[in-house]
């Protein structure tokens, strides 16, 4: 494609006015967004106006006169709008970790009798962590059980209390068939789990059209709520009343302000909080949700295909050395597209240090993510034109870019 062509691209973009309202750095070329979104501009204002306005000058009352107290309904609402949920079913809590947690814990009261609790290998490991806690923490009576992702269909039997699947993969951007899969799980009685780390904001997805039973996600990465965000947890409306919440905290109480001592859960999908939530992070994020709902998410998609299509057709143009990890169909995959190389740390350190940012994943995967909002098709191009001038000079061989950071 030609650098005109490219032009072409970006001047035709019906997202192109969305990159301004972003606080990007001169110079670097942000292909991680994937893993902590980029920073909205409007969200310093308005936390700085939460942290002034509103602990600073209205103290404990803002819990009521700003609605603090409703931060985590309200911004699961909106969340709601990106994932196929109705108002209801999306609570903003905690982290995505803790969130699994609470989905595990609910398939199991909603299957008693079933023991094993299903994921794949290789997914994200704090999925396959928090199952194995849930293990020890019932001494055993529930067993771990992590299967080829090929294979899953034909594990799902009436020993498995919770499948729990990331949509999009986080190292290779493979989808799974959301509709299908679950609909088979079901059919053999067990309640899904879906993890939209990956996903939110990403593409469209539509939890209630594929009839999902749980869904959890993180708030920092598509969703640009800024580092260690509350994430969140869908639970379908017709479950709320059989679940009662492993993490029985206060704030999930019917009326925690009778401080009574005995728990009773709240309502709906109240009862899926836990403690008191963090409203600077909720302020952050709800600016980047805020942000979010203004782009039409079938134009997201669109845009994010195109953005990987073309990666992928120049990478294979200019940089023969890698292998393509992510699937070449722009339909099964996420937003981000994945390449391996056996030097992939030192390379990887080359780039960010040309100011291309994409992130490492062990042992050998250069992950890019593409984010419509703010990524331009000229940036895809120049991310291309620095790597394969990084391989032709082999510039990622000097010794400075071997040294491994604590965060890759
Ligand atoms: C990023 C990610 C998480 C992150 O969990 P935290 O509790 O926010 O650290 C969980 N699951 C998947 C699939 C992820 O990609």
């Amino acid at each position: 494609m030609t650098p005109d062509q490219i032009a072409d691209l970006d001047r035709n973009d019906p997202l192109a006015g969305f990159r301004e309202r972003f606080d990007l750095p001169e110079g670097v070329i942000y292909l991680d967004g994937n893993s902590l979104g980029a920073l909205p501009k409007a969200t310093a204002e308005r936390v700085a106006a939460v942290v002034q306005e509103q602990w600073g000058a209205d103290l404990i009352r803002s819990w009521n006169t700003h609605n603090w107290i409703g931060a985590p309904r309200r911004l699961g609402d909106k969340i709601a709008r990106l994932i196929g949920a109705n108002p209801g079913e999306v609570i903003c809590a905690d982290s995505t970790s803790v969130n699994v947690f609470k989905a595990l814990s609910a398939c199991l009261q909603l299957t008693p009798e079933r023991s094993i609790i299903l994921s794949e290998t290789g997914n994200f490991p704090t999925d396959a962590y928090m199952m194995e806690g849930l293990a020890h923490l019932t001494s055993g009576r529930v067993e771990q059980k992590l299967v080829a992702s090929e294979t899953i269909a034909a594990h799902l039997d009436e020993t498995v209390a919770a499948l729990l699947l990331t949509h999009t993969h986080y190292k290779t951007g493979r989808l799974h068939d959301m509709a299908a899969l679950t609909a088979k799980a079901q059919a053999a009685g067990i309640p899904v789990i879906w993890d939209l780390s990956h996903s939110a904001g990403a593409l469209p997805v539509d939890l209630n059209g594929c009839n999902a039973d749980f869904a959890v996600g993180c708030g920092y990465k598509y969703l640009n709520g800024g580092p260690g965000a509350p994430a969140f947890l869908f639970a379908a409306a017709r479950h709320h009343d059989k679940v009662f919440p492993a993490l029985s905290g206060w704030l999930g109480h019917k009326a925690p302000f009778a401080f009574s001592d005995h728990y009773e859960p709240g309502t709906g999908i109240d009862r899926f909080q836990c403690g008191t939530p963090g409203i600077l992070g909720m302020a952050a994020l709800e600016s980047g949700l805020d942000l979010m709902l203004e782009a039409d998410m079938q134009a997201i998609r669109a845009k994010s295909q195109a953005l990987g299509d073309l990666f992928i057709a120049l990478i294979e143009a200019r940089c023969p050395q890698f292998e393509l990890v992510t699937p070449r169909d722009c339909r099964a995959r996420g937003s981000q597209v994945s390449i391996a190389h056996d030097q992939g740390y030192a390379i990887m350190q080359a780039l960010i240090d040309r100011g291309v940012i994409g992130d490492f994943r062990a042992p050998d995967i250069l992950r890019f993510g593409f984010t419509p909002l703010y990524t331009r098709y000229r940036d895809v191009a120049d991310a291309v034109d620095i790597l394969a001038d990084i391989m032709d000079q082999d510039s990622w061989t000097a010794p400075q870019y071997a040294v491994r950071a604590a965060v890759t």
